[in-house]
């Protein structure tokens, strides 16, 4: 295909998403906070990068205020071990601690990572960890080799592959035992296959990654792995698992939210299985050159794509085969331009 053509064809792209609604800017996304503040008098800088609020004495909310997406992973301390529960944005400014290191400022015991999923924006200091512990699913466990896992570009939306080294294979409703604090381990899918959720009982606790947040402009079901039925149904888990007085700690915006955004979110999954949803089609500021499908209730966006529902077509077969037929039909529509051209000059020619 001539590069001509090619930029016609993108720039085409471009300006048919311009004619979609963009509802959410990155300004914001974070509810009453601005990119680079502080979500709470509660969390203090510890540097140039890091802000950390002790949610008790054994509980930290390590949030990264400048991070384009207000990044928060979190510290989990038990009497003999430690989790940290995500590895950073990966937008930190160069020479500045990695999670890891900001991690063992408030704790001396052995940590092990989990990762909430394995989305570029959780992962970034994962290898500085000295072993990562994985929830147990079938594709997960394909892709360790020799106790070395590794998280594909595909899984991560980024361009690198990532090796890290297991230290542990956790199945879904296992308890994690830290010495006088138990975790109950979940695996939720819906935003992703793998996405983990971590609640500790006793103190109603629930880390919660990339399957509910509140604020940056909505629950995100258009990546790969993204399944809505699959989501609805670990809503109505984690719901049943909760109770009123649950506080919940989300990975992105200001961390701390109440059960009921979680209620809101399962009913308003409810509708879109059962097919009441009304959807709108907007650009998403992650993705601005695609329009996404939205479904709006007061604060809660929901972004999908038709190709979420049924899951069986979002995969990257599908892409692949999407991408291949719409090379194809581009080639093919050149060749009868190209052909009708020839035939028009041959004749003025005459
Ligand atoms: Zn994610």
């Amino acid at each position: 295909m001539r590069p001509w053509l090619v930029i016609i064809l993108v720039s085409g792209c471009f300006g048919l998403t311009g004619c979609f609604e963009r509802i959410v800017e990155p300004v914001d996304v974070f509810g009453n906070v601005k990119q680079g503040a502080l979500y709470s008098s509660a969390s203090k800088m510890i540097d140039d990068w890091y802000a950390v609020e002790a949610i008790d004495t054994q509980t930290f909310a390590i949030n990264e205020p400048k991070s384009s997406q207000y990044n928060t992973s979190y510290l989990i301390v038990g009497d003999a071990r430690a989790i940290v529960f995500d590895a950073g944005s990966g937008e930190r400014l160069p020479g500045s601690r990695s999670m890891r290191e900001v991690a063992e400022q408030y704790t001396d015991k052995p940590i092990t990572l989990i990762l909430s999923h394995f989305h570029y924006d959780h992962i970034y200091d994962a290898a500085t960890f000295d072993g990562i512990t994985l929830i147990d699913r079938p594709e997960i466990r394909t892709s360790i080799k020799n106790g070395v896992f590794t998280i594909d570009p595909w899984e991560s939306l980024d361009s690198e592959w990532r090796s890290l080294k297991v230290a542990a294979i956790i199945a879904d409703g296992n308890v994690m035992d830290l010495g006088g604090r138990k975790l109950d381990v979940l695996n939720l899918p819906g935003h992703t296959t793998e996405s983990m959720v971590l609640f500790d009982r006793a103190r109603n606790q629930v880390f919660a990654g990339d399957f509910i947040y509140r604020h940056l402009g909505g629950i995100i079901a258009f990546a790969p792995g993204s399944d809505l039925v699959a989501y609805k149904a670990s809503s109505k888990r984690l719901l049943q698992l909760t109770n009123p007085d649950t506080l919940f700690f989300g990975a992105h915006g200001i961390p701390r939210f109440g059960r009921d955004w979680l209620t809101l979110l399962d009913s308003e999954l409810d509708k879109i299985i059962r097919g009441e949803a009304e959807y709108r089609y907007v650009t998403h500021y992650l993705a601005p050159v695609i329009p996404w499908r939205v479904y709006q209730n007061g604060e809660l966006y929901i972004y999908t794509t038709p190709l979420v529902d049924p899951p069986l077509l979002w995969s990257k077969w599908m892409l692949l085969v999407l991408g291949t037929v719409s090379v194809l039909a581009c080639s093919f529509l050149h060749l009868i331009a190209h052909w009708s051209f020839a035939t028009i000059g041959k004749k003025v020619g005459r």
